[in-house]
């Protein structure tokens, strides 16, 4: 049976996700938000942190996969566009996790072609110990160095996203 060993807590998730919606609200006041969450990982993670934006913005969503298990298959298929015009608009996209930074370097790319104002990263983990691609996450919540991680959203061959916490996979 694979361990599951917590990481992040309900509540500091909750603390750290008003925190940056606050952020978030502030720097995009006047703006033309529309936050785009990519699935399947962030659907969690988006639907708290749109109700801790308090300025008015769209919401969308882009499906995006690229992983089987616990490595990267190198393979990024979009199996959903955005249905909102996004051009000279600002697109907040919104990831669970950012390892590799393939999926989103190749995401930002497709989303560049629809022509938005602004695109701008927020991602509920940022893990830095095998980043190959050079891209900047504007928002982060969490910083982990490596190990693979479930819940709040996060699977494991499609298991263990309603978990309401964070934690560490041990097979
Ligand atoms: P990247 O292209 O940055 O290597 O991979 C990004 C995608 O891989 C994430 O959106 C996520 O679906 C998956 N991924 C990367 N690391 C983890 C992890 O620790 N746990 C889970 N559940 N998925 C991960
Ligand atoms: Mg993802
Ligand atoms: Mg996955």
């Amino acid at each position: 049976m694979p361990e599951l060993i917590p990481l992040i807590s309900q509540q500091e998730i909750k603390e750290k996700i008003r925190e940056i919606g606050q952020n978030i609200t502030r720097d995009y006041k006047g703006l033309d938000l529309v936050v785009v969450g990519v699935l399947k990982g962030a659907f969690v993670f988006l639907a708290d942190l749109v109700r801790q934006i308090s300025i008015d913005h769209e919401i969308d969503l882009l499906g995006a996969s690229s992983y089987e298990g616990t490595s990267s298959t190198g393979q990024i298929v979009f199996t959903k566009r955005p249905d909102l015009e996004l051009k000279g608009r600002d697109v907040l996209l919104v990831e669970d996790i950012v390892d590799t930074g393939r999926t989103l370097a190749k995401t930002v790319e497709s989303m560049q072609l629809l022509n938005p104002r602004s695109i701008k990263i927020c991602a509920l983990i940022d893990k830095t110990e095998r980043r190959e691609a050079q891209i900047n996450v504007d928002y982060s919540c969490f910083c982990i160095d490596g190990g693979f991680i479930v819940g709040y959203g996060l699977d494991y061959n499609e298991k263990y996203r309603n978990l309401p916490a964070i934690f560490n996979l041990k097979l």
